[in-house]
């Protein structure tokens, strides 16, 4: 077992270092005591973690968060600063008259307004939701309809052009905090740059209990209706284990998480995970770009970077050796959660950085990553990894009212987790049913499928819903996927069941080509060829469509959903979440 990990020239010993010893000995008493020390009640509040614990230590002056803005330059936070300024916003949102548990909303871009704000309300003990601020009118109204807003923090922008027409159908809502006004437009339209100034810099969080709500979080929608995960503040320990054990975050890092706050990536660990760990937090205000990415990586000395595999197969689409123009020394360890991350993008970060790049698997339910590989374990490309030490998995086959264990090895069935773990979402809003439907005994149900082979790592097979079910085979999209994305023309690929009459349902692939491979017939064969001889006429797909782009959710998804209804002519269900291209 590899024991460290180079970074150019020194090395840093991974934080989990043994991952039998620690599943073996994990213990979350432990975990909490080493997180809190020897804080009172306070400790169970998520911003007394992220943010107070280190204003009052000796990482005060340190910079916790880093906005790069669009045009480059960058604002720095300090722990103090953040500190005092997400005082100030729990002073305000006190003044209003907000009380615990009310929903606290954002639509903003990535500034720094967001993460005092997120801060602030979770000082308060008020529910945070940060909504992605590229969504059009409808899917904010859903949002902030569906979550009972109080108070929607955003700027002039966005208000004019998205919320101004929303107001008369959302009566919950009792104030908009704009971010870039001197003047309160109304009494319900107000200037937070105003309010900031005039409210108090110091706070004391109020008795927080683990089991208190803290934030809201929408689903992708990837298969169908985003759903409103409510998670509570006892989350903060599995950011602190999963920034340690998984991102592993040593003090003096420099962490990047590319995902927006409007998914829960992007609060867990753009924001929540790093502060916590104490270390430096690089926020980018720009969305995807490859060179600007490449740019701040060298720029800010990143170590420790997080995205996903949309992003990752977008660099890989470019023909170019990012090391050879980009000093990237000081990165030691890249991460991807969101969706499957094919076997050739992990052997393609060994082959451009020099280590490969570990995949993770979690929800927007459970709050923080499940499944991962790990710096110091083995890793086996296109596997989702083990476990995190404390957290039980499980592959069990699933009746209506009844759950089953699958033991043996290699056995394809429903991912499970045994229930309680602390980020454990405490329910979906408006929908008590669906939530109970989640469980089944001691274990909750993730709607994925998976295998888990006899070294204990686990291996994506789809989600319960794309399953495809042919010839008697039940298909996962992400084999034949991943076959499809080894051949050498193939940029992108996602497949669905087609009906068929004969054979219960026949696969069909769309496939995007990387750039100089001609859409034509002959390439078409070619493709389907080496599918059936990689695996089997079976699973193979039967047909094939050459596209521009596949439709994705805004967080970067593949919607496969959208592909079958377009393909069948059937209703395209919400389209909340598609990213527009
Ligand atoms: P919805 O529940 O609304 O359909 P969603 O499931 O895409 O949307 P998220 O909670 O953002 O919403 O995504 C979690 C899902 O993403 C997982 O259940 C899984 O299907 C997929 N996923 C996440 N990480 C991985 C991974 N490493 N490998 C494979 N799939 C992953
Ligand atoms: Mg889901």
């Amino acid at each position: 077992m590899k024991k460290s990990l180079e970074i150019g020239t020194s090395s840093v010993t991974p934080n989990l270092s043994d991952y039998e010893f620690l599943k073996n000995s994990f213990n979350w008493d432990r975990e909490w005591q080493l997180m809190n020390g020897h804080a009172e009640k306070t400790g169970c509040n998520i911003a007394y973690q992220a943010i107070e614990r280190h204003a009052n230590g000796e990482i005060k002056d340190q910079v916790a968060i880093r906005c790069i803005q669009k045009d480059k330059t960058s604002k720095d936070f300090s722990y103090l600063e953040l500190q005092n300024l997400s005082s100030r916003f729990a002073n305000v949102l006190i003044n209003l008259g907000i009380k615990k548990g009310e929903r606290v909303f954002s639509l903003t871009g990535r500034i720094p307004e967001l993460y005092i704000s997120a801060l602030g309300t979770l000082k308060t003990t008020a529910v945070f939701c940060p909504l992605y601020s590229v969504f059009g009118p409808e899917p904010i109204f859903q949002r902030l309809f569906k979550g009972d807003a109080k108070v929607l923090i955003t700027t002039k922008i966005l208000f004019e052009k998205k919320v101004k027409e929303l107001l008369a159908r959302l009566p919950s809502i009792q104030f908009i905090l704009l971010t870039d006004e001197n003047r309160d437009l109304d009494n319900k339209v107000l200037s937070l740059t105003r309010l900031m100034q005039a409210a108090d810099d110091t706070f004391v969080i109020p008795p927080t209990r683990r089991e208190d709500p803290a934030l809201l979080h929408f689903t992708s929608g990837t298969t169908g209706m985003p759903k409103g995960a409510l998670h509570v503040h006892g989350a903060a320990l599995m950011h602190y284990i999963t920034g340690k054990y998984v991102l592993d975050l040593h003090q003096g890092d420099i962490f990047w998480c590319t995902a927006d706050p409007g998914w829960v990536t992007g609060t867990s660990y753009g924001i929540l995970a790093p502060l916590i760990n104490g270390v430096t937090n690089i926020v980018d205000e720009e969305e995807f770009d490859a060179l600007r990415w490449y740019s701040i990586l060298e720029e800010q000395k990143v170590t420790v970077w997080y995205t996903a595999p949309t992003a990752i197969r977008r660099l890989m689409r470019i023909d170019f050796q990012p090391t050879e123009k980009y000093n990237l020394e000081h990165l030691r360890l890249i991460c991807s959660v969101g969706e499957p991350l094919h076997a050739d993008a992990v052997l393609w970060g060994q082959k451009t950085f020099g280590f490969p790049i570990l995949d993770n698997w979690w929800q927007t339910e459970t709050g923080g990553i499940m499944i991962a590989n790990y710096p110091s374990m083995k890793v086996k490309p296109g596997s989702m990894g083990k476990p995190l030490p404390g957290v039980e998995a499980a592959i069990a086959e699933i009746t209506e009212h009844d759950i089953r264990l699958i033991t043996e090895p290699g056995q394809q069935g429903h991912l499970v987790l045994k229930k309680g773990w602390p980020s454990m979402f405490c329910g979906y809003l408006h929908d008590e049913e669906r939530y109970k439907k989640c469980f089944r005994d001691n274990w909750y149900l993730s709607g994925d499928l998976a295998r888990k082979d006899e070294d204990g790592y686990f291996w994506f097979v789809g989600r319960a819903d794309d399953i495809i079910k042919t010839s008697g085979h039940m298909v996962g999209p992400f084999e034949v996927e991943s076959v499809l994305m080894s051949h050498p023309a193939v940029a992108e690929a996602a497949v669905i069941g087609k009906p068929d009459s004969m054979i219960g349902e026949l696969v069909k692939a769309f496939v995007v080509l990387k750039t100089g491979f001609p859409a034509d017939d002959k390439l078409k064969l070619d493709i389907i060829g080496f599918a059936r001889k990689k695996s089997g006429p079976a699973v193979a797909p039967k047909q094939l469509d050459f596209v521009t782009e596949l439709p994705k959710t805004k967080s970067g998804k593949i919607l496969r959903r959208l592909l079958k209804a377009r393909e069948l002519g059937l209703p395209e269900g919400d389209l909340s979440t598609l990213e527009q291209t």
